[in-house]
């Protein structure tokens, strides 16, 4: 396949926009419990317009430029600017060509290696970040093998298996005690609460297994 164009880019991103305003009153329930409880409000406003200004005859790296901007400007919060910098740095990874698994790879380490830069989040704080990591770590290694052969090499199959990390990463943050973020100001009172952040990052994966032609 000649790789992932800027509409299939769009559609991921459409996807994303669709599942956070679907689990708008999840996400600020978990966040009620151990935030502010705006984490669905905010996502789900800050991917509204992302996908109202999505101009798919951008290149991919443009429209992924274009669309981190739109939501560091409209999302708000703590996570706002995190999935933000995601995008960000994913597209100054990728290039302006159509991305192939080996550049999505690429660009998914980018993404996450922005969000620690700008939130500086370690495995266990019980963040996005312990959603997003696994994923990423899961896809990486779907695409490129380093043991025995995976039980199918496609693409499709690494964004199925990163949705499956994603996800385990998500449950594995109920039983964290909060170390970043506002969530960490309740401490204890944190324990046996799934983080909202990893929540919304795992819906990103849903998403990209959902939407996008790999
Ligand atoms: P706010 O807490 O400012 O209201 P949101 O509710 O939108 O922002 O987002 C909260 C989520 O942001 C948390 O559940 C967590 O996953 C994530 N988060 C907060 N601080 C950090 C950080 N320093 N690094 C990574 N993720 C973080
Ligand atoms: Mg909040
Ligand atoms: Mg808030």
């Amino acid at each position: 396949p000649p790789g992932l164009t800027a509409p299939m880019l769009a559609e991921w991103l459409r996807e994303f926009a669709r599942l956070v305003s679907e689990h708008e009153d999840q996400l600020n329930s978990l966040d009620a419990a151990i935030g502010d409880a705006d984490h669905g409000t905010n996502l789900t406003r800050g991917f509204r317009a992302v996908a109202a200004d999505l101009r798919p005859g951008m290149s991919p790296a443009a429209l992924l430029t274009a669309a981190g901007h739109t939501i560091i400007n409209k999302t708000g919060g703590a996570a706002g600017p995190l999935f933000g910098t995601f995008f960000l740095y994913f597209a100054d990874a990728v290039g302006n060509d159509p991305l192939t698994p080996a550049t999505f790879t690429t660009g998914l380490q980018a993404g996450l290696a922005g969000v620690v830069t700008r939130g500086r989040p370690d495995p266990g704080d019980k963040t996005m970040y312990d959603a997003l990591a696994p994923a990423v770590t899961a896809f990486t290694k779907a695409i490129h093998p380093t043991g025995p052969p995976a039980r199918s090499s496609s693409a499709s199959y690494a964004l199925q298996a990163a949705q499956r990390a994603a996800e385990s990463g998500r449950d594995a943050t109920i039983p964290m005690l909060a170390r970043k973020g506002r969530a960490s100001y309740l401490g204890e009172r944190t324990i046996g609460h799934q983080d909202p952040g990893a929540t919304s990052a795992a819906l990103l994966f849903t998403a990209a297994a959902t939407a996008l032609p790999l």
